[in-house]
């Protein structure tokens, strides 16, 4: 399509997709804007309660046939769906960076590794095993089996549009699960396009549904309150997760929270610098830092302070900020002007408070989204930069002194989703790795995430696993068969 450049036009889809057919609803219009250029790039007639109310039930439908259908018929679907996500990744990407404003290559890189999650877990569908337990006398036998949750609610965020839905969806449906999803208002293009494939690849009417409406509380309130609904799975931010897990409770839903964090990266006198300078690239920066295992604190230890703040300026001021569909374009610009808004104000404040900033400080020439990468040193644990989660290109620099300050440091926040350090002592790499409070943690690395690997938090950054082996079992339910035998 001309718009975009695309090779695939119709994977530009501008309605919901329930039970295998595209809907224009009555739930408001959805205006999907670029938030490099502020052009509208797809409106959609969006769906509301009603239709919201028959995607679920048209998914309970399905559900009965999807979990009968043999394990093996449901992996080779889901093969069919990667094969095609990897097929028409070019395309996916566009419409990735369109609506989202990341860079063409993280894009390309995103849509990679969204389907990675639909290869690994059409894997892991096969893998679904029991138990059988001793028992504990002979008249009977203990048998443990695992079966779907059932119809599962997803409800996912604007900054990854294509993976944080195949962490889901692929998993849910291995399982022999139904999913309904609400993208995020601002990133339902990569959704759809995800249905789209869904279909193509003989995925069966209402195994997976999307629905797209102007009002979130609208829809995610027929989400957690339907009683047909068995779980809901939320990333997005804590306060709406928070309210999301209270609304579920009336009907007691399991739930899977994947919320805010307050990455603390932490660099040690021992560590090697120029590594470390690299990793707090890789996770402060990516995604002009609007990723929630986002490195928000860099805590860094008196001797090696001044060396590395002095490679990190360098390295950030050769940062290209512009349209990520550009070449050359090293950072797009953050989701909405709201965002580059709200970044600016933390700023702003610690800045005032005594901050300096080294690099960037301020919203940029380039466009109302604009933020230009920035390193604050002088942060202290007072600021809302170090407390907050900035989604934004801001990197804080803390000064700490010793091994137990810089863990008193990255344990105060009710968050506990990712930390990193750096350090090339192995005894510290297990005392800290050991002590921090957080589901993931990266050692001498700033790039921690694959489908490979559990991926969730603790504290208030939520519950739940996606990925790895482990992911699965959150769209599963544990059935013991207790079988009286002669
Ligand atoms: P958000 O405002 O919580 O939105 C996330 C999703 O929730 C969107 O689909 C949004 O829909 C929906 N939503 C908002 N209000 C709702 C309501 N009343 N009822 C039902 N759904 C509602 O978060 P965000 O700003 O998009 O995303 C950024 C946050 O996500 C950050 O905190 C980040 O750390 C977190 N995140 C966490 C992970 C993780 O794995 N832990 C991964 C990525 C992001 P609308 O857009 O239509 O309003």
């Amino acid at each position: 399509m001309a718009r975009l450049n695309l090779q695939r036009a119709d994977l530009l889809a501008e309605r919901s997709y329930i039970a295998g057919e595209w809907v224009a609803g009555n739930g408001g219009a959805v205006a999907v804007t670029n938030p490099a250029t502020g052009e509208t790039i797809a409106t959609i007639q969006g769906v509301g309660a009603d239709e919201t109310r028959r995607a679920v039930e048209e998914a309970d439908r399905a559900q009965r046939l999807w979990r009968a259908r043999p394990v093996k018929e449901r992996a080779n679907l889901l093969r069919a769906w990667f094969n095609l996500v990897m097929q028409h990744k070019d395309d996916l990407a566009r419409i990735l960076t369109a609506e989202q404003g990341k860079t063409l290559d993280e894009a390309r890189g995103e849509i990679v590794y969204g389907a990675n999650y639909i290869e690994w877990f059409a894997e892991e569908a096969k893998r679904i095993d029991g138990d059988i337990i001793p028992p504990p006398a002979n008249d009977r036998r203990l048998l443990v089996i695992k079966q779907p949750v059932g119809v599962v609610a997803a409800i996912t965020p604007w900054n990854f549009p294509n993976a944080m839905i195949t962490r889901k969806a692929a998993p849910a449906l291995a399982a022999g699960c139904t999913v309904v999803l609400k993208p995020a208002r601002e990133t339902p293009l990569s959704a759809l396009a995800l249905a789209v494939l869904a279909e193509e690849a003989g995925i069966p009417a209402g195994v997976f549904n999307v629905v797209v409406g102007a009002s979130s509380s609208e829809i995610g309130g027929v989400l957690s309150s339907h009683p047909l609904v068995r779980k809901l799975s939320f990333t997005g931010s804590t306060g709406v997760g928070k309210m999301l897990i209270t609304q579920c409770a009336t009907t007691v839903k399991r739930t899977s929270m994947e919320l805010g964090g307050n990455a603390p990266f932490i660099v040690f006198d021992d560590a090697d610098v120029d590594a470390a300078v690299q990793g707090a690239l890789q996770s402060k920066y990516r995604n002009s830092g609007q990723t929630c295992v986002c490195s928000n604190r860099l805590l860094v230890q008196d001797g090696i302070h001044d060396a590395f703040v002095a490679k990190l300026k360098q390295a950030v001021s050769e940062f290209r900020l512009g349209n990520g569909a550009e070449p050359g374009v090293t950072h797009g610009p953050l989701v909405s002007e709201k965002a580059a808004r709200e970044v600016s104000a933390m700023v702003d404040e610690a800045v005032a408070s005594g901050a300096k900033a080294l690099v960037g400080g301020s919203r940029s020439s380039l466009g109302s989204c604009f933020f230009e990468p920035t390193v604050l040193t002088g942060v202290t644990p007072k600021m809302r930069v170090f407390r907050e989660e900035i989604f934004g290109p801001v990197a804080p620099v803390v000064r700490f002194r010793t091994e137990e300050e810089a863990i008193e440091l990255a344990n105060d926040t009710e968050f506990g989703l990712a930390a990193y350090f750096y350090t090339r002592d192995l005894g510290r790499i297990f005392r800290v790795g050991e002590a921090l409070e957080c589901g993931i943690v990266g050692v001498n690395s700033g790039l921690i995430s694959n489908e490979m690997a559990p991926f969730g938090g603790v504290k208030e950054s939520g519950s739940g696993r996606e990925g790895s082996r482990y992911g699965i079992m959150d769209y599963l339910e544990i059935k013991y068969l207790c079988v009286g035998v002669e």
